[in-house]
């Protein structure tokens, strides 16, 4: 049965592989063609095109370990859920989303890209002053993280492992991978440096969405015991959806809670 999981898993990580070599060749040969012989760029939205499909894939199927074991929920009965919000410290939306959750005396995660924590280490240090956790969404989160080293990828990680320390005093344990993809070289980073991997099973799509009652409605025919919901907190959407959603947890006797209390984890190395 292990045996079995263990190839299923390495059948994945070469499909992985080759998906990137592929456009990595794809592109090289396409920019020689472009060089000596002057054919279009245009021919480059191709492999872009594949590329960003896997992407996007990548993105959908992070709850189905695809190339690294994410903990995407928790199995229990109880009426708990965890809130995550992704891509900040925004310095509009982030005080308004923590203003919202002390409301509703409700907790969550933040799952914080490290450039944008200059200029807004005081909306940091809020999140972990009202008892929320704090986890690792990469330093740059580059379109291009995919293709990092695992040095690259350690040092993504540790530059905002650095500049929360520096803050809170305190190291992060729980990483979420820009755009939820998962890649081979991405899991050896995250367990040299003793991360758990925190994906989601609730995708709110408040960043696309039409509008914050689109959003509510996704959540509300999805949650259930143990759900991890994402969130960014870069949108007024995302307040208002918020908002909606508390009051629906509220009325339906859901807690909710910080991703570490969902998975009685700890936040911190
Ligand atoms: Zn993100």
């Amino acid at each position: 049965m292990l045996y079995q999981s263990i190839s299923h898993k390495q059948t994945h990580l070469m499909t992985f592989n080759s998906t990137r070599n592929s456009f990595l060749i794809a592109i090289s040969v396409l920019g020689l063609l472009h060089t000596f012989f002057g054919s279009s760029l245009w021919w480059l939205a191709l492999p872009s095109a594949i590329y960003l499909a896997r992407l996007i894939y990548g993105s959908a199927s992070i709850q189905s370990n695809f190339h690294v074991p994410a903990t995407c929920h928790a199995d229990i009965a109880e009426k708990t859920i965890a809130l995550s919000f992704d891509d900040g410290p925004n310095r509009e939306y982030t005080p308004q989303v923590l203003s919202t959750l002390a409301q509703y005396h409700a907790s969550a995660t933040f799952f914080v890209i490290g450039k944008n924590i200059h200029g807004n280490e005081s909306v940091l240090k809020q999140i972990d002053t009202d008892g929320h956790s704090i986890g690792n969404h990469s330093y740059s989160h580059s379109f291009w993280v995919d293709f990092k080293s695992v040095q690259g990828l350690k040092n993504e990680l540790n530059q905002t492992s650095e500049s929360v320390f520096n803050i809170i005093g305190k190291r992060m344990k729980l990483f979420r991978p820009p755009y939820g993809v998962t890649t081979p070289n991405l899991a050896k980073a995250s367990k040299l440096l003793n991360y758990k991997i925190i994906g989601w099973n609730i995708r709110s799509f408040d960043t696309t969405a039409d509008s914050a009652q689109t959003i509510t409605r996704r959540i509300q025919k999805q949650i259930k015991p143990g759900a991890i919901i994402l969130f960014h907190d870069t949108s007024d959407k995302t307040i208002q959806a918020l908002k909606q959603t508390l009051n629906f947890a509220k009325e339906n006797g859901y807690k909710i809670v910080s991703v570490e209390q969902l998975l009685k984890i700890e936040a911190y190395q």
